[in-house]
């Protein structure tokens, strides 16, 4: 049998650093986690490719003198812990004094630091684990930290660095949830020495960190909430429900001041919002939790940011509830009657749909006689809600091809509803009820992939380009993805900084608002994780140009729109649903009419 060793310093302190150093982004969080425990109010984050070849941070906290510098780089060392019952720490805020230790590690690593005692600064380098020169420098009282080829001496980590943008795209989400944190804390963030994003000082109001956040567009939909149930508190911002994001990646919660990604509070929180979203949509959100330290449990592993809490069920209900209560308070719903508060804890809720598609007579026992002039759906139906679900079911029983050929286009059209759904009459007397803004969404989907397959969706030159601001991460995303943006119409030219220029647009998109088809293709989820552009990529990128290019609903058109837009639903075969599953249209018999109304 091998003989029993201990390990070296430098290898064990590799071996840490797997734990604590994943990627470039948790560098960069345990040392701004440093610069702010050392009270500073001024941190700069400096990044070059993805924090792959270089991440500094400069702070203005309190430093440290010669010998702390030269303690803090070891293992275990840390000046957080002192007696026995600072212990609890380790597992509430994750100090175990072995960042420092584990980054140098795996990295070239410079510390420069001074103290307010101290005449002279100090900076110590590291290569790899080994220190290879201390010295007295001036300095600032302060602390700089240079991190260069992170991994360089891990081969085997080296080689799952991510892709720069997904690693920019990770430091500026962290940055974003610890700028939340600490509104009163000015951060600069650079990459590749050009600035992407300040994050100015909010001393009056944390409110103003939360627009920096999220963009100034929202100013006028962000409410605040506050309650307090014992000495669990809670407080923070809520974005109205008509401004959804695809991802749950603007929803911010904190516990004690700490970030996390606790799945309960999410659940809670999009339990809250339950009826005014749709399917796939989130709400952006800021949340802060505070209980008393012991009634929580932060998980000891400093990228898990789960936790456990010890009335689980009470946080629950405290969160839903207040989310709920406060979006009653500020806004109707879109869709016919939100559940109340009260309504969705006792379980008594409804799905987001329109409360037209729920008439008392259209309860599961549809009359089986009852006939269709609809053909089925193409559209699989698994991934809808329950009363969608029984919608299609509803409709798609017998078949009866009257109509197969002009179905649509045949309907006699009764009018305008609410300036948003069309009213038509079929030939066997169904009411069929058109969603305009569906169904035009649907067509010009079907057109825009028709264009795709041919290789030319039409970009029409802008006399005038327009200029765009983005935020950092999405500009270096953008910025590496021209490419991809000029396969579905549009010609973009990067200004520099987080500036662009937009030469081309798709023809559809004429005359509708840029910025904001850009930003949400940009959000999607699957940008960022993957710098492929499969064909089915390419289509969800081309559902969002559809949907702006689309006639909205809450606009007035004439008979002939209405007649184009049901000849162009033939056209496309436009029985199934809209590119986000909605259906487009619905109908409602006669025979279930007449029985509303107790004629039968
Ligand atoms: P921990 O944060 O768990 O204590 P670290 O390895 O991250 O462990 O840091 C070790 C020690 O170095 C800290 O406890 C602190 O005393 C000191 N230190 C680290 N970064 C800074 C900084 N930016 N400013 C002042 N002191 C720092
Ligand atoms: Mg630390």
């Amino acid at each position: 049998m091998a003989q029993i060793r201990i390990l070296p310093e430098t290898l064990s302190n590799k071996i840490a650093a797997g734990e604590v150093v994943e990627r470039p982004a948790s560098v960069v969080k345990e040392l701004l986690e440093n610069s702010l425990d050392a009270g500073a109010t001024r941190i700069l984050i400096d990044i070059e490719k993805g924090g792959h070849s270089f991440i500094q941070i400069t702070d203005n906290g309190q430093g440290m003198d010669s010998d702390d510098a030269l303690l803090s780089v070891e293992r275990h060392a840390t000046s957080k812990i002192q007696t026995d019952e600072d212990l609890f720490k380790i597992s509430t805020l994750g100090f175990r004094g072995e960042a420092l230790s584990s980054i140098s590690s795996v990295s070239r690593f410079t510390l420069i630091t001074k103290n307010a005692e101290s005449d002279v600064g100090t900076q110590i380098d590291i290569e790899g684990g080994k220190l290879s020169s201390v010295k007295s420098v001036g300095a600032p009282v302060g602390t700089l930290i240079r991190v260069q080829d992170l991994f360089y001496n891990t081969p085997a980590r080296r080689k799952f660095l991510k892709a720069i943008s997904t690693e920019m795209a990770h430091i500026a989400d962290m940055l974003n949830s610890l700028a939340l944190a600490h509104p009163k804390v000015f951060f600069r963030l650079t990459h590749n020495k050009r600035e992407v994003k300040t994050w100015s000082v909010a001393e009056a109001h944390a409110r103003d960190r939360v627009l920096d956040v999220f963009g100034t567009s929202i100013q006028n939909r962000i409410y605040d909430f506050h309650a307090k149930e014992g000495e669990v508190k809670l407080h923070g911002w809520l974005v109205s429900s008509r401004h959804p994001k695809p991802s749950s990646k603007n929803i911010y919660i904190f516990v004690n001041g700490r970030y996390v990604r606790d799945r309960s509070i999410l659940s809670a929180i999009l339990q809250g919002y339950q009826g005014r979203l749709m399917k796939g949509e989130f709400p952006q959100l800021v949340l802060f939790l505070e209980l008393p330290p012991n009634e929580v449990d932060v998980n000891v592993h400093p990228t898990k940011q789960e936790v456990r809490f010890l009335e689980q069920r009470k946080i629950y209900q405290l969160v839903l509830s207040v989310i709920a209560q406060n979006l009653q308070r500020h806004e109707t719903p879109l869709w016919g009657n939100a559940p109340t508060p009260q309504d969705i804890l006792m379980g008594r809720t409804t799905p987001s749909l329109p409360n037209f598609q729920k008439p008392a007579s259209f309860s599961s026992k549809t009359n089986p006689g009852t006939q269709s002039s609809f053909p089925r759906s193409s559209q699989p139906i698994g991934s809808l809600d329950s009363t969608t679900v029984f919608f299609q079911k509803a409709l798609v029983k017998e078949e009866e091809p009257i109509l197969a050929h002009k179905k649509f286009s045949g309907l006699e059209i009764i009018g305008q509803f609410h300036n948003s759904y069309i009213l038509a009459e079929s030939s066997n007397g169904h009411l069929i009820i058109i969603d305009q803004h569906a169904a035009h969404e649907r067509i010009v989907f079907e057109q825009l992939k028709e264009a795709r397959k041919k290789a030319k969706i039409e970009t029409q030159q802008l006399l005038m380009p327009e200029t765009i601001e983005l935020k950092f991460a999405q500009a270096d995303l953008l910025e590496q993805n021209l490419s991809v943006f000029q396969k579905i119409g549009f010609d973009i030219e990067a200004f520099g900084g987080t500036t662009f220029l937009i030469k081309g647009i798709p023809s559809l998109l004429i005359g509708k608002q840029i910025e904001p088809v850009l930003v949400e293709i940009l959000e999607k989820e699957s940008f960022a994780s993957s710098l492929e552009t499969g064909e089915v990529q390419l289509e969800s990128y081309l559902h969002v140009v559809a949907c702006h290019s689309s006639i909205r609903g809450n606009q007035k058109l004439t008979m002939a729109e209405m007649k184009k837009l049901l000849e162009d639903m033939d056209r496309f075969d436009l029985s199934g649903n809209c590119p986000h599953g909605r259906p487009t249209w619905i109908e409602q018999p006669l025979a279930e009419l007449e029985k509303a109304f107790r004629r039968t």
